[in-house]
């Protein structure tokens, strides 16, 4: 099983809390991040592979391995109250996960019960 994690600056605290209470299921689960939310992440104990930063190409580089079918699940904490850069990178990678019908969390509830479901 593996699960890509991506949180926006402000949705980083959030990401945090959700791995911090998800541990025992995701430590069933191979992670995947963009890097600075993967420095989070590892600050919470957990291994993560980090790829580049979301807004320097992580978000295009996750959304190719959704094309490739290497992924599980998606799950992207996007900031609805803050402007981005790559806006057009995150549209791209929802949009291949409608195309290749990939589980995507765009918040920490959808998320939960997309961990529970995909784990068990
Ligand atoms: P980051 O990227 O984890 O490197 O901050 C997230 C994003 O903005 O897509």
């Amino acid at each position: 099983m593996r699960i890509a994690l991506i949180a926006h600056d402000g949705k980083k605290p959030e990401m945090v809390q959700f791995i911090t209470q998800n541990k025992n299921t995701l430590q069933q689960v191979e992670l995947i991040a963009t890097g600075t939310t993967g420095g989070h992440i590892e600050n919470t104990g957990f291994n993560v592979v980090k790829l580049l930063s979301g807004p320097k190409g992580g978000d295009a580089q996750i959304a190719a391995m959704v094309a490739e079918g290497k992924l599980h699940g998606v799950f992207f904490f996007r900031d609805p109250l803050d402007k981005h850069p790559h806006e057009p990178d995150i549209q791209m990678l929802m949009r291949l996960c409608d195309v290749y019908n990939v589980p995507l969390a765009t918040n920490p509830k959808t998320a939960s019960l997309i961990l529970e479901a995909l784990v068990h």
